[in-house]
């Protein structure tokens, strides 16, 4: 095929100079933004006043246009900063940013809340209304995705030279209905009414190559040379989104990646006179970022997949080089000591191969100096422990796909087997089992040991984790390089997580010790103190009572089910996952149900329980586990015996900004994944900050929350790691049932098909899994324990000045939980990036800006 230069290039203009930044800044009083916000209303916009009854869509346009200057103001001199400085950057490559909504979080960190909020309201909008109508930006299925973006907040917040680097899908997160108990999938056109916080950067194109075949030639050097040729070209356009800093003049960049056709012909379809399906052909060019894969904690194969990671790692780091060039010229001799590349999972790991590709085939260099840039600069996050989320490539595919990265990928294979030979001489077991390549009928990339030969830095995301990956899943890698290997405890922002989700808890959390815990989350210690303080528990309970009531409405309106504020709110909200337990939730339920029906409420603490989540639409039994809490709701919530002692609902399409009215009207945070399976948690941190009690294993990140509480604030339950992997070998499930009347009652009663009385079987999938000798999970072994520890905590919230001492307990003692910490762990550990501070607004010149410091 044809090459050419990217048409777009000439557009590329001279780098802004000085003169730029020597403009006064935007004005940032009320007056100014409501100018401005009028101004690209009517003119920009070109809508007329009475737009304004229709909908808020223009005013939303507006505000956030006018907020964007501001924004992209600071982003300029933020860049300009760190290229004075000649300062290091990390990337954070990563195939999921799930942002959520970004106006709310932009007026906080930008500090011109009230003034945005004053703007709009002489104009005659209202700021919270056009909160509310911004879509999510579900550009990520779960945890992973949420921690991307709660990593970029506090860069940001930190002044880090960070920079995002993704992929930006037409359609993100699937949207989710339930209909007759059964989930139904809604794709999230997420851009239909237009992304305005973004903006196209088309003179910053890339071409990424896919399919040919290479050449091998001697160069006139007389060295290697190998050409990837006939390939068929996708362009690679970038967009940009602001990320600002808390209070700090800092911008930072998220920069996503969308897909577009090269402007050739194929010629020989066009000489066959087939010009229409050539035209029409370039969709599939397109396709790549269309969508987001749907699977958490599973990985599907699938080539697109595949074509999507390589995507994002080849435009990635194709832009970073063009930039190196841009300022250094061929000399790479300091790359490495300027740049370094965090692989969010192994999803953009083809970045290990491909940025030996670049510096080789298009840079010039030789082998070892690309393999020292490569290992001086990759880092690697592993998420998981669960095997089936391990990605494995098919040789075949990924040798057709990209046919220049699989010689690589071989080279790299064999220069690192000898190493392990030189080191294990003899040892061929060794030499199988840590190859590269998994030998077998259909020999597969193992993705994972690629990322760790290839990165200097190999992290888990909480202290078991990282300890079971080292004597477990990477144990021979471990024994090989063990320094490569550290922890790095996952956090969530507090600006989301806290300030701007929980502004009634956080204004009186600034009342009682100020706000400091915005940027150093620590200092929520100071309220220890005041859990004795009973004037101080009413205040803390009263704003409890209100986001619980916040809470009701929404599950009121979303789950038509009706939720008592006086009762205790019991939530587990994430992703629906065998591993995640929501099955022992429900048969909590059933047990509690089956309590009132016998008359057993001597002391019965009145419940609200809500389960949330999507399941991968593949993955059979998830879909099951949704459709039997409906059926158990239904039956719970329409029994005029149970009343007020017990609900459950169902809340459809659990996202960011569902969890921004969840956890802050919570009582009891539901983590009870089978202990060693849950990598970290993050949901479980969101939880804690606002003031809800954790019931939970020890697993992930739930061991060092309670080391944090104490144990006395933390409803322990269940089997540990270690004992789940003993209780492997003779598991007995029936035996347990048979054992435990409590338990035995609830299974007969499911058994009985109490919850599906016209669907006969529909619960048999379930049932037999709990029934299972091999259930991975451990449902039953862990029943007993559960139910115990929620009896203890229905106990405990009788007494309520009790409760609300816990809950004041939990937020004191959030404060390690901060993504602040992490990234501060990040960077002395790995990055090692200095922190560069931009000129304030204000010293830019004319006006004094009241926004920053
Ligand atoms: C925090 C969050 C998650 C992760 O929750 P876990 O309980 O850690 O699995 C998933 N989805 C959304 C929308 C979140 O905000």
């Amino acid at each position: 095929m044809k090459r050419t230069s990217n048409p777009l290039k000439p557009l590329l203009v001279s780098q802004p100079t000085d003169k730029l930044f020597e403009q006064p800044p935007l004005g940032v009083d009320a007056d100014t933004l409501a100018l401005d916000v009028r101004r690209y209303f009517a003119l920009f916009l070109g809508r007329y006043k009475h737009s304004r009854g229709r909908s808020t869509h223009y005013p939303y346009q507006a505000t956030v246009l006018a907020i964007r200057d501001r924004l992209n103001e600071r982003l300029n001199n933020t860049r300009h900063a760190y290229e004075v400085a000649g300062a290091k950057h990390a990337y954070y490559l990563s195939l999921e940013f799930l942002m959520g909504r970004t106006l709310n979080n932009a007026l906080l960190n930008l500090g011109l809340g009230e003034e945005t909020e004053q703007a709009l309201r002489t104009l005659g909008f209202d700021l919270d209304e056009l909160i509310d109508t911004e879509a999510d930006a579900g550009l990520g299925n779960g945890g992973l995705g949420r921690l991307a973006a709660c990593f970029l907040d506090s860069c940001a917040t930190l002044q880090l030279p960070v920079m995002g680097y993704g992929i930006r899908y037409e359609y993100g997160m699937f949207r989710q209905h339930i209909e007759n108990g059964q989930q139904v999938e809604e794709p999230d056109h997420w851009l239909r009414n237009g992304n305005p916080w973004e903006l196209e950067k088309p003179e910053h194109t890339r071409r990424i190559q896919y399919y040919g075949r290479t050449v091998h030639q001697s160069g006139p050097d007389g060295r290697l040379r190998v050409a990837w040729v006939d390939s068929h070209d996708v362009l690679a356009v970038p967009y940009d989104t602001p990320i600002p800093g808390y209070w700090n003049n800092t911008v930072n960049v998220l920069r996503l990646w969308k897909a577009a056709a090269t402007d050739e012909f194929d010629l020989d379809e066009f000489n066959a006179g087939s010009y229409t399906e050539s035209v029409a052909a370039k969709n599939a060019a397109e396709n790549i970022t269309m969508v987001l894969y749907p699977n958490d904690a599973s990985e599907n194969g699938k080539e697109l997949r595949l074509r999507q990671q390589y995507f994002l790692a080849s435009a990635s780091l194709q832009d970073i080089l063009a930039r190196w060039e841009d300022q250094h010229g061929k000399d790479f001799s300091r790359f490495a000591e300027l740049n370094c590349f965090q692989l969010n999972d192994t999803h953009p790991s083809c970045a290990v191969p491909e940025l030996m590709r670049l510096l080789i085939d298009e840079h010039d260099q030789s082998w070892e100096t690309a393999w020292d840039i490569v290992t001086r600069t990759m880092a690697y996050t592993n998420h998981t422990l669960l095997p089936e989320a391990l990605e494995k490539w098919s040789v075949r595919l990924f040798g057709q796909l990209l046919p220049r990265l699989l010689e690589i990928v071989y080279e790299i294979n064999a220069r690192f087997l000898t190493e392990v030979a030189r080191r294990w001489p003899g040892d061929n077991a060794r030499l199988a089992r840590m190859s590269l390549i998994e030998e077998g009928p259909e020999p597969q990339i193992r993705m994972a040991y690629l990322a760790i030969v290839g990165s200097f830095s190999v992290n888990g995301v909480a202290e078991l984790h990282s300890r079971l990956l080292q004597q477990g899943l990477f144990r021979d890698f471990h024994e090989l390089w063990p320094w490569k290997f550290n922890n790095k405890t996952n956090g969530v922002t507090q600006r989301r997580w806290l300030a701007s989700a929980n502004p009634l808890q956080s204004q009186l959390i600034t009342e009682t010790i100020g706000d400091g815990w915005i940027t150093r989350l620590d200092e929520l210690r100071k309220l220890a103190p005041l859990a004795d303080d009973p004037a101080f528990r009413a205040r803390w309970a009263a704003v409890k009572r209100a986001n619980k009531e916040r809470l009701a409405e929404l599950v009121r309106k979303d789950c038509q089910v009706e939720f008592n504020p006086d009762a205790m709110f019991d939530v587990q909200v994430k992703r629906i996952h065998e591993y995640k337990r929501q099955l022992l939730n429900v048969l909590h339920v059933v047990h509690l149900y089956i309590r009132i029906k016998q008359g057993e409420i001597g002391t019965f603490t009145p419940r609200c329980v809500l389960i949330g989540g999507k399941a991968a639409p593949g993955y059979f039994m998830a879909k099951r586990i949704i459709t039997f809490v409906c059926k158990v709701a239904e039956v719970v919530n329409g029994d005029p015996t149970v009343r007020d002692r017990l609900k459950l609902a169902f809340l459809p399409d659990y996202r960011v900004s569902a969890m921004e009215i969840i956890a802050p009207g919570s009582d009891l945070s539901e983590q009870i994944s089978t202990a060693g399976k849950e990598a970290s948690g993050t949901g479980n941190m969101k939880f804690m900050m606002n003031g809800a009690v954790t019931i939970g294993t020890l697993d992930g990140a739930n061991i060092e929350i309670r080391e944090e509480v104490g144990d006395e604030n933390f409803f322990l339950f269940g089997l540990t790691a270690r004992e789940v992997e003993d209780a492997r070998n003779g598991y007995n499930p029936d035996a347990i049932i048979a054992a435990d009347p409590d338990l035995k009652r609830v299974m007969e009663l499911i058994e009985s098909g109490h919850f599906n009385q016209f669907q006969p079987g529909l619960f048999d999938p379930i049932i037999k899994a709990i029934r299972s000798p091999h259930d991975p999970w451990l449902v039953a072994a862990d029943f007993r324990s559960y139910i115990d520890a929620q009896d203890r905590a229905a106990e405990t919230y009788r007494d309520q000045d009790r409760w609300t001492r816990m809950s004041i307990l939990n937020t004191a003692a959030s404060g390690k939980f901060s993504t602040d910490r992490t990234m501060e762990e990040y960077n002395a550990d790995i990055w090692k990036l200095p922190k560069v501070a931009p000129t304030p607004m204000q010293q830019l010149g004319g006006q004094v800006s009241n926004c920053c410091i």
